[in-house]
């Protein structure tokens, strides 16, 4: 996920924070400190309000974040990597590097979230009954944070994939049906199902009720149905390409232009080829790329006195994959970082091939009309 900054690192894994999760840093401060605690804790001033507001927040922090650490820490266990934890809008996300080997893997490393919240539910709640006494505002700030995990645990644990809930579905079905592929079906569409009720449930609330919180389960609902359709065509997509390098779909037939070329010679190459973008090279030396949108940009009397070199990406900041790379990796990278072309170049720097977009649905193409051949 982009937009994002970088907090610490526990346990060697990086802990990110999306821009998105400010705006409900500040919302869920300002309604705890204007709203919650001056209700149920009267006569402070406003600092103290707004103190524990914050405090509270930072708690509630602690809690999401401690829930993807559960995950994380018994993937690390399972021998799955975990590339980052984001911290956004909605919560939270562990990114593991692999998804779990078997349906016990599975259920173990989703488990732990729900549970570790639940755990965190206990304790904080236990801390409150025992010890505190209610109507201070610390004891209700505890008391808020108890009943958030319980909700965090509860929620998660809604079978719509892929919540944990939906995940802990299908890692169920997937050990008895034996068929990850199918069992990830089958929790997608009951996941979107779900999402489709709750989208209509928004819908009645605003409309028969006209309260506006219905926008939010609308939004919800949205945000669970794009989660499940796009980790389901990301799944078939490893499926297709698994084991698959690079070399095996890349173009060979490379048709490159000098970067001291000005733009009147490249438009010559475009149209004589007809490819979108050409390496730009120059002896042996890649120097970077570049594509017909590049060219656009530059009016064209400008175009006999400006050089390829002027507008094309430069090789630092193009994407290169090597030739024995994991297709599936580099297609899926080229997608996060909506990027159109990738130029394939050995360790030596020796240009071999370019993989486009383009390429890839070629290829799934034919993987469609012939099969597995
Ligand atoms: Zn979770």
């Amino acid at each position: 996920m982009n937009h994002s900054f970088r907090l610490m690192q526990i346990r060697g894994i990086p802990i990110e924070i999306h821009f998105s999760w400010l705006l409900i840093f500040f919302l869920f401060s300002i309604s705890l400190a204007q709203g919650y605690f001056p209700l149920m804790v009267e006569d402070l001033s406003s600092q103290v309000y707004w103190i524990a507001g914050i405090l509270t927040t930072l708690l509630i922090f602690g809690s999401v974040l401690t829930h993807e650490l559960g995950h994380s820490f018994v993937a690390l266990n399972d021998g799955i990597p975990i590339k980052k934890i984001t911290l956004f809008i909605f919560g939270g996300v562990a990114q593991m590097e692999a998804e779990p080997k078997n349906p016990k893997s599975e259920f173990r490393i989703t488990a732990a979230g729900p549970l570790t919240s639940l755990a965190l539910a206990v304790i904080t709640g236990g801390i409150y009954y025992l010890f505190l006494t209610p109507g201070q505002i610390i004891s209700e700030a505890i008391f808020f944070v108890a009943r958030v995990n319980l909700i965090m645990a509860v929620f998660n644990l809604i079978p719509a994939f892929p919540l944990d809930g939906g995940r802990l579905f299908r890692s169920i079905i997937w050990l008895f049906g034996k068929n990850m592929l199918r069992a990830t079906r089958i929790a997608v569409t009951i996941g979107s199902i779900l999402s489709f009720f709750a989208m209509g449930l928004g819908f009645v609330i605003i409309f028969f009720q006209g309260d506006l919180w219905g926008l939010w389960l609308i939004f919800l609902g949205w945000m669970i149905y794009q989660a499940g359709q796009s980790s389901y065509s990301q799944l078939v997509f490893k499926e297709t390409f698994a084991g698959m390098e690079v070399s095996k779909i890349m173009s060979t037939d490379l048709q490159t232009i000098s970067p001291d070329a000005t733009l009147e010679e490249l438009a010559d190459h475009f149209l004589h080829y007809r490819y979108g973008a050409f390496p730009v090279v120059y002896g042996s030396t890649t120097h970077g790329l570049v594509t017909l949108q590049d060219m656009k940009e530059v009016p064209r009397e400008k175009w006999p006195y400006t050089t390829v070199v002027h507008i094309m990406t430069p090789l630092k900041e193009t994407m290169v994959a090597r030739p024995a790379s994991d297709a599936a990796d580099v297609m899926m990278k080229m997608a996060t970082q909506n990027v159109g072309r990738a130029l394939v170049m050995t360790e030596n720097g020796e240009l071999v091939g370019l993989l486009s977009r383009t390429d890839m649905m070629r290829f799934i193409q034919m993987h469609m009309v012939l099969g597995d051949e």
